[in-house]
């Protein structure tokens, strides 16, 4: 691919002058995938102040409909350039090609047009009222956008989860930095380019890469000409950059953990769990903030599906992103599967029944430096192991009888969390009444990850603020402002 990981900054692509840089490797074998600059506060600077200058240039004089315009080019621009993105990608994340060319990609592309078409139709509000003179008066509200948006993105759907913000943030009129996550710099740098492609005026999408804490992260989220923060990730990080909002009293969208559980009841069709719960729970290496890691089945059906996730687990061949047959990556980084390892352990310690996995794969020699793990299902640990409360954010559930509706919901809600939750029933009264009680921003019932995104995205309780998509993702990326008009 032609863009090495690079800062882009007012439409031109530069190593930036700290001297400083870090080596990207890939999850599949360990290579590195070359050096990628890291920004200091100069080129933080730089393109805070580009996206600010872009504000009053061409940028913010333009009509919402040739703005539109330009983003169904940068769409199209993704699109074009489908095999680099993919290329990029699976390279960065070792994730399945089969996956990142049927989701990760076409929803990068999706993210330009849907938001686009969205703000073309957007209307505003207006009352009539009386004054005491009696000649009346108008009020009007003009939707305007916040100004420079801060994006700051995870590591684990890089391109998707990116242009879920800078989107709608562009549509919008405003002007992003971006800071990647350093696990996942290629796709960010990648479009920078295609931004060029479409024409979108220089300054309006900028890239800075680099760390969190004491490095591009932070310097980003304190920037005092940053207007608002966007940002998906861990909790914990999320904690840091509100205190970081906190001066300038700016607003925040977090995207944050989870710990997201399944119910499954004995009336459910169990094919079609199995097969949901597969994808739920071991999609991208478990590596999805959606992704569940607790499941609560009642317990006439508990033994046959454990016995069939098992099996199907079982089933899930590790291997290169690009062979047809790979179901499961490796883990983003050895960081991460260290982390990830030391719940195996936990587990274990704990006396927990490891119906499958708990290891490493046996992987080819050429493979061995790979961030490889295996699938893992455990039973039998109490409700307060840390592996049940704490996201983990890797191919691994724990599952769990019960015996009655009243305690599935109850064992569900027993989280700080509150991302999703998945509901396998037949019985649709059921899935109304449990769909009403589940403190999470989002309830799937017999399906997991189907996505209309028109519908409001976002985390309740620790999992995040405010809700993304459709009109709700205009809440936060834009402005009102009432004009009052005396007659
Ligand atoms: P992370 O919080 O470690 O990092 C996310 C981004 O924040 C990275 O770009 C990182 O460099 C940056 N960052 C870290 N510390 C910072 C600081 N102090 N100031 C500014 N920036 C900082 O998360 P991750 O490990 O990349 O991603 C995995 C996490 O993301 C999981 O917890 C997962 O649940 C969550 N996630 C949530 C959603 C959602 O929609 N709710 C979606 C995807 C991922």
């Amino acid at each position: 691919m032609s863009a090495a990981a690079r800062h882009f900054i007012d439409g031109a692509f530069t190593a930036g002058s700290t001297n400083r840089s870090f080596e990207n490797f890939t999850p599949v074998d360990g290579a590195s995938l070359g050096l990628v600059p890291e920004a200091g506060e100069a080129e933080v600077d730089a393109a805070v102040g580009a996206a600010k200058a872009a504000l009053s240039g061409p940028w913010g004089a333009m009509a919402v409909a040739e703005r539109a315009e330009l983003l169904h080019k940068v769409a199209d621009g993704i699109t074009a350039r489908f095999d680099e993105f993919l290329a990029a990608e699976i390279s960065d994340t070792g994730k399945p090609k089969s996956l990142a060319a049927h989701i990760d990609i076409p929803r990068g592309a999706a993210n330009f047009k849907v938001f686009a078409d969205l703000v073309k139709n957007v209307g505003s509000e207006h009352f009539s009222m009386p004054t005491p003179d009696g000649t009346g008066a108008v009020n009007y509200a003009l939707r305007v956008p916040k100004g420079v948006i801060a994006v700051i993105s995870p590591w684990n759907l890089p391109l998707l989860l990116m242009t879920w913000k800078v989107g709608p943030a562009l549509a919008c009129g405003n002007c992003v930095v971006v800071k990647p996550s350093e696990e996942t710099p290629l796709t960010a740098t990648l479009l920078g380019e295609v931004m060029n492609e479409a024409g979108v005026p220089k300054g309006v999408y900028n890239v800075v890469h680099g760390f969190g804490p004491d490095s591009a992260g932070e310097l980003l989220t304190r920037h005092p000409d940053v207007d608002a923060i966007t940002f998906t990730g861990e909790t914990a990080t999320g904690e840091a950059i509100m205190a970081a909002a906190a001066r300038g009293v700016r607003d925040v969208s977090f995207e944050l953990g989870g710990k997201n559980p399944a119910l499954v009841f004995a009336d459910c069709d169990m094919d079609k769990v199995i097969e949901g719960t597969l994808r739920s729970v071991f999609a991208n290496c478990g590596q999805v903030c959606l992704s569940t890691e607790r499941i609560y089945v009642e317990r006439p059906v508990f033994d046959e599906f454990t016995a069939r996730l098992k099996a199907g687990a079982e089933a899930l061949t590790p291997g290169v992103p690009e062979d047809p047959d790979t179901k499961l990556g490796p883990l983003i980084s050895a960081e991460h599967r260290a982390k990830v390892m030391s719940y195996y352990a936990r587990a274990k310690e704990e006396g927990a029944e490891i119906v499958t996995g708990g290891g490493v794969p046996d992987m080819p020699e050429a493979l061995s430096d790979g961030c490889w793990i295996e699938p893992t299902i455990w039973t039998g640990l109490s409700d307060n192991s840390a592996v049940n409360r704490e996201e983990i954010f890797g191919p691994c559930c724990h599952i769990r009888p019960f015996d009655d509706e009243a305690e599935a919901v109850a064992l569900a809600n027993d989280t700080p969390y509150g991302l999703c939750c998945s509901l396998w029933t037949e019985n649709l009264s059921r899935a109304h009444r449990v769909s009403a009680q589940m403190e999470t921003g989002l309830t799937w019932v017999n399906c997991w990850f189907l996505r209309d995104l028109r519908t409001p995205f976002g985390g309740a309780k620790q999992s995040g603020i405010g809700r993304e998509g459709g009109v709700h993702s205009l809440e936060f990326y834009s402005e009102l402002r009432n004009v009052c008009v005396k007659l």
